[in-house]
């Protein structure tokens, strides 16, 4: 745990126990500061105060006594309305603030010179800081990983010059943290994303440009306009990644699979990402040139970076590989929840039987049909089973399997007797899971269980 020091002997009142909450709430105690912790869900508080924390109702509080209000990332700060607690902060003159910036209160004032490597972006935020993650571990370092994919920033130790914290940060996260300022501030893109929650366009990629801006070094994907605009403002050190064809310069590229490091003369290929199952996709090529930009400029040489990325496991749900019976390959890719997400996994193959359905997202799968020539038969499964029928009918052969396990079922045997190609058995839903499952991991973690239970399946690597 990190003590969070900055508050000793003062009042913090703290709003949100669930998930980096509470961990916050015993920082701050375990640093010398009164809180008062307090949330809509009476068993949340009830087990904060089994852990030793104080809970109050703080409509009843002395505001003008409180040093600040740390607001956990999920309670809206600004859209579509402030929540009261700001309200309260607000008119006493109290900063908001989140754990995140505890964390760099703390750093400020017990270690500057510790390494901090903070990653936004829309997509590939997990991907990039469990890659960088990683690819240091391999190299040696010391890392903690946390922030927004996992364990909670003050969970994890305390920073340290011999020691890296690798931290993804969402928009709220950033937005509740003022004094951001990491030794690298990576942004991977930017695209429309949780508006509701933002306002707008500009005022989502101003959050977000926050953290380049506060950066030593700044590691930005110029792959979208509005990162370009990003990168082009951006006044201190800067490697700018890029994907495609065109665009050489100074930066790090990613064409066709292979790690370009344009900063040498010549610009010198570094990695390739051909067979490494676990960074399959053209999406990935972003983030693993990403992840090359901030391991070098941490002193990573290429030669480790690339060997560490060949022994990348991935993470769970996300283009998983489960394994393989006969030609045929698994894959759970369960986190796709919009038809974005499932493009980048159709894409990535050529001969799929699809698993796809549960609650459905607005705009269907009509935009992925470029790919449904890829798609041998598809298995539909949840409340989205007549909206994809209607699309695909006429198109792919599909079948109305109901739940996930019946598809399974169907989905292995056809797969098995498909001799055209290499089969994959693609759980790709393009929808949301509350349907049938209670989140996505939930629908993954079923999926892989009944893969695994199939007769002469092989795990990866066996
Ligand atoms: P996040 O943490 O930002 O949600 P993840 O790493 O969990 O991102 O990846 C989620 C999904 O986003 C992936 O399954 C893939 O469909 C897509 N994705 C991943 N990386 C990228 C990228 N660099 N650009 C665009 N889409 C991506």
């Amino acid at each position: 745990m990190t003590p969070s020091t900055t508050f000793a002997g003062q009042t913090v009142a703290l709003f949100g126990l669930g998930g980096s909450g509470l961990a916050t709430a015993l920082s701050l105690k375990a640093g010398g500061a009164r809180v008062i912790a307090c949330d809509d869900n009476p068993a949340r508080m009830e087990a904060a105060r089994e852990q030793g924390i104080e809970t109050g109702d703080l409509r009843q509080a002395e505001w003008n006594d409180v040093a600040a209000l740390v607001l956990a990332p999920g309670v809206p700060l600004t859209h579509p309305a402030p929540h009261w607690t700001v309200e309260r902060a607000k008119a006493a003159g109290v900063p908001v603030v989140g754990d995140i910036e505890l964390f760099c209160r703390e750093r400020a004032a017990t270690g500057p010179d510790a390494p901090f490597v903070a990653i936004t972006g829309t997509n590939g935020k997990s991907t990039t800081t469990a890659l960088i993650a990683h690819v240091l571990s391999a190299a040696g370092r010391d890392v903690q990983m946390g922030g927004n994919i996992g364990t909670a920033i003050l969970s994890l130790e305390p920073p340290s010059p011999d020691r890296v914290h690798v931290i993804e940060l969402s928009s709220f996260q950033i937005d509740l943290t003022p004094s951001l300022a990491p030794t690298i501030g990576v942004l991977l893109n930017l695209t429309p994303d949780h508006l509701d929650r933002h306002g707008d366009m500009p005022h989502y990629a101003a959050i977000k440009e926050r953290l380049v801006t506060g950066a030593a070094h700044a590691v930005v994907g110029i792959d979208d306009e509005w990162c370009r605009a990003i990168a082009a403002r951006r006044a201190g050190p800067l490697t700018r990644v890029h994907v495609g064809e065109a665009g050489e310069g100074p930066g790090i590229l990613a064409r066709n699979g292979i790690v370009i490091d344009g900063r040498r003369e010549p610009a010198e290929p570094v990695a390739d990402l051909a067979g490494i199952g676990s960074l399959r996709g053209a999406h990935n090529w972003q983030n693993a040139a990403i992840a090359y930009a901030v391991a070098t400029q941490l002193g990573v040489t290429s030669e480790a970076f690339a060997a560490a990325l060949a022994t990348f496991p991935g993470l769970p749900h996300r283009m998983e590989e489960v394994g393989r019976r006969g030609a045929v390959l698994f894959i759970n890719d369960s986190k796709a929840t919009n038809a974005d997400s499932t493009e980048k996994a159709l894409s990535a193959f050529q001969r799929i039987h699809w698993i796809l359905g549960g609650k459905p997202k607005e705009g269907g799968i009509a935009s992925l049909a470029p790919y449904f020539p890829r798609v041998a038969h598809a298995y539909l499964i949840g409340a989205a089973t007549e909206d994809f029928a209607a699309t695909l009918d006429g198109q792919v052969p599909f079948s109305r399997c109901g739940t996930l396990a019946a598809a399974v079922a169907e989905a292995a045997a056809a797969a098995e007797g498909d001799i055209a190609g290499e089969p994959v058995v693609l759980l790709s839903p393009a929808c949301a899971s509350y349907d049938q499952f209670r989140s996505f991991e939930d629908r993954g973690d079923q999926f892989r269980d009944l893969v695994r239970a199939l007769p002469g399946l092989k795990p990866p690597g066996a």
